[in-house]
């Protein structure tokens, strides 16, 4: 393994960080460091430097905005890639138009960007933080829109290395989830290099009022300051963020850590939490709902990292 890692620090050279904390790469502001960290600054830097890491029999660890995932305190071993690819190329006069988007650009900016240039039916997306390949990954979704709904396909790095076009059929979306996730839980994670979604026409001044409409209503409802967003999924019929509450937990603590008291399904980051206070946190939120109203809630954030003697 030793001789391994000496090979993908060589094959990196100059382009890796050794023991990069992780912290300031994820939404939570928390976790510990990357062993080797590498910035891909476009879609094939990112597909060379997953086939790199492979050939040398790595599976790199990739993040995109970092705000759907609890890094643990001992970090991530091995090569952790930031992705950074974020051309775009806006098709505004094909019918439909559409944007094709590298997946490390940013999700609610291209939201937002779209708006202001009168394409409609990504206004959903302007208060979801994260990369356009972290939203493929998890159909992300808010305010009764999600991925799946402007999907048109995603060029997807095979393990073999080769690349795939996959239509949104292909991709088998549910709830906050599709077959990448699936693969991945299964051992076989597949990297999104970019990302095709169909768009509509509308008045900019019309589709600004439904961004600002967003942004104001998660104000009123979401708390501010450093979190992952919803920690579990919703469960059929019923909301996560009312069972945790219900259970008594809402601004519960542990460190530096608190289960807020705007909204019980954000675990805020008050300053100096660790990892490991988080996770706590989400121990005793699912042990508690589990014994009061026998709801096994799922998580929604992924646990990255060196979780060894904690799960
Ligand atoms: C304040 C806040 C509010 C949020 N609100 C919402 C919301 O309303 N709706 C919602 O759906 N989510 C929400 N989230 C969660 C988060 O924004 C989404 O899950 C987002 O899509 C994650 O994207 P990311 O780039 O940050 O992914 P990361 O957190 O970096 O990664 C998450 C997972 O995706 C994988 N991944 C990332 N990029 C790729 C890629 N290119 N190819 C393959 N796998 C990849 C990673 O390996 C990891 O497994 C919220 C989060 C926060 C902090």
């Amino acid at each position: 393994m030793a001789v391994a890692m000496a090979d993908l620090r060589a094959a990196l050279g100059d382009r890796v960080r050794l023991n990069e904390p992780l912290a300031r790469y994820t939404s939570a502001r928390l976790g510990g460091p990357a062993e080797y960290l590498a910035i891909a600054s476009s879609a094939p830097a990112l597909a060379a430097l997953v086939r790199t890491a492979r050939s040398l029999g790595f599976e790199p660890t990739l993040l995109g905005g970092g705000s759907n995932v609890l890094v643990s305190d001992a970090g991530v071993r091995g090569l952790v890639i930031l992705n950074r690819a974020r051309a775009v190329v806006v098709r505004d006069q094909a019918d439909p138009p559409s944007i094709w988007a590298e997946s490390g650009a940013n999700l609610g900016a291209l939201a937002r960007q779209c708006a202001a240039g009168g394409l409609a039916g990504l206004e959903w997306a302007a208060t979801v933080p994260g990369t356009v390949g972290g939203a493929v990954f998890g159909n992300a979704g808010a305010h009764g829109g999600d991925l799946a709904g402007n999907l048109v396909l995603a060029e997807i790095l095979q393990r073999e290395g080769q690349v795939e076009r996959w239509a949104l059929a292909d991709l088998e979306y549910g709830y906050r989830t599709s077959r990448l996730k699936r693969l991945k839980a299964g051992g076989q994670p597949l990297i999104v290099l970019a990302a095709e979604l169909k768009l509509g026409r509308g008045e900019p001044a019309a589709l600004q009022a439904r961004v600002d409409e967003f942004v104001n209503h998660r104000k009123r409802t979401q708390p501010p300051g450093a979190s992952l967003g919803s920690m579990f999924k919703n469960p059929p019929g019923d909301f996560a963020g009312r069972l945790i509450e219900a259970a008594g937990l809402k601004g519960a603590r542990a460190g530096q850590a608190q289960i807020s008291s705007q909204h019980a399904n954000f675990f805020v980051n008050q300053g100096q939490a660790r990892a490991a206070d988080v996770f706590a946190l989400i121990h005793r939120a699912h042990a508690a709902v589990l014994d009061r109203f026998g709801v096994d809630l799922e998580l929604e954030i992924e646990l990255v990292g060196d979780w060894t003697g904690m799960c």
